[in-house]
């Protein structure tokens, strides 16, 4: 199934095709069509790493009427570190509609929040108690709120938010649709939907990550002049797979460098012709290459059986692609291997990639003791648009 057959309209199409999704995942082909035709509430069983968050923020993208400057939807998260996550994921998907998000949590002072909101915005996304300050403050109106979202439901009732919950939602009309989503289904979240959904249905798709779990995913901790030597470590283990490289220049190299040392290496970028491109792929496909090394665009879409590896030789720019990348491998139940270097200095960066994506990923053998270096001689890199 496609995104085109989800009801969305062409304008979100292209911020989907721009965000560089292919397939919608299962939660996002359950709660699209869903949120954009029907009526009722739903509950929506699944992890972080299922693709909820644009599950939801799609139709609710579609709904919002930028003319009317108004909260039109909240979503309520545990932390706020979910809370920023959240509100950039949807700000990623709103192509060129002049639709506002703004994300308010706890632990910051509260004036540039409450001058933030008198500008005015159509989406929110906060922590309970930072946003019933908010209310009581006057500074926040939920009187036009059309969707409301509770993510991450169960945590939120573990960490004691129910109060304000119920708070917040009497603040808001009661024509609404209501959503919430949840990794288990404990009798308080049920009671919860009893209490503030009308006529609701139960989506569960608790097993769909975006990442296969056959990925035994590791980063290794090397200098950056030691990487090449690292990267032959992983490659006399039975390789056959791709090595991501950030930019065409350094497929190009790396590829020379490796030729030179041996090892039957490809690249393939963005600078080849259509059918060049094709015909490296295709030498990969039938084994005469066994390594692959490539940019982020032109992997993209290919699909070949029984990759052993994936190496991230530079760190993606985003946690989609890191998600794109490893789901190379892993694939028709055959395990996989994805392994990221990181120099120092990018260990944070790493850190909420695997945040995003719902994964754990373990510190290799093959790391260097980097403890002297760590955080020094270490810049963003230009053109990196997301979160440091
Ligand atoms: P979430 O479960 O909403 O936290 O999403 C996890 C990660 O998967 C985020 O980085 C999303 O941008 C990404 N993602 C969501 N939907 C898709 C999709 N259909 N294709 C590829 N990546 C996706």
């Amino acid at each position: 199934m496609s995104f085109e057959s989800l009801g969305l309209s062409e304008a979100t199409l292209v911020a989907v095709r721009e965000k560089g999704f292919e397939t919608p995942t299962d939660i996002q082909r359950e709660v699209i069509p869903r949120l954009i035709s029907g009526e009722k509430d739903i509950i929506g069983q699944s992890q972080t790493g299922t693709g909820k968050t644009a599950a939801f923020a799609l139709p609710i993208l579609e709904a919002v009427d930028p003319e009317l400057l108004a909260v039109q939807a909240i979503v309520l998260t545990p932390t706020r570190e979910l809370a920023l996550q959240v509100a950039d994921e949807i700000r990623s998907l709103r192509g060129r509609k002049r639709v506002y998000v703004y994300a308010v949590y706890g632990g910051q002072p509260i004036g540039p929040q409450i001058r933030a909101l008198e500008r005015g915005t159509h989406v929110v996304v906060g922590t309970p108690g930072r946003i019933l300050d908010h209310i009581r403050r006057g500074t926040l109106d939920l009187g036009s709120v059309r969707f409301f979202i509770l993510d991450e439901a169960d945590r939120m009732l573990d960490m004691g938010f129910i109060d304000d919950i119920e708070a917040i939602f009497r603040e808001t009309p009661r024509q609404k649709r209501v959503l919430m989503f949840s990794a288990t289904m404990p009798a308080a979240i049920k009671r919860l939907a009893r209490r503030y959904m009308t006529n609701h249905e139960v989506i569960s798709v608790s097993s769909d990550s975006l990442v296969p779990e056959m990925v035994d995913q590791e980063y290794v901790e090397v200098l950056p002049g030691r990487k090449f030597n690292v990267l032959r470590k992983v490659l006399d283990d039975n390789f056959y797979g791709i090595v991501f490289c950030a930019t065409k220049r350094e497929t190009r190299e790396l590829s020379e460098r490796l030729r030179r040392a041996g090892y039957p290496a490809e690249a393939l970028n963005g600078d080849m012709s259509q059918a060049a491109r094709e015909r490296t792929f295709r030498r990969f496909k039938n084994r005469k290459t066994r390594i692959l090394v490539a940019t982020d665009v032109a992997a993209r879409g290919w699909d070949v059986r029984n990759i052993t590896h994936v190496v991230n030789y530079s760190l993606p720019m985003t946690p989609e692609d890191y998600v794109h990348r490893i789901g190379r491998t892993g694939r028709m139940g055959r395990r996989g291997k994805a392994v990221t270097f990181v120099v120092p200095g990018e260990r944070d960066r790493l850190d909420y990639f695997a945040r995003r994506a719902g994964v754990e990923v373990k510190r290799s053998e093959l790391s260097e003791e980097l403890s002297d270096y760590r955080g020094r001689n270490y810049r963003r890199p230009k053109n990196y648009r997301g979160r440091w």
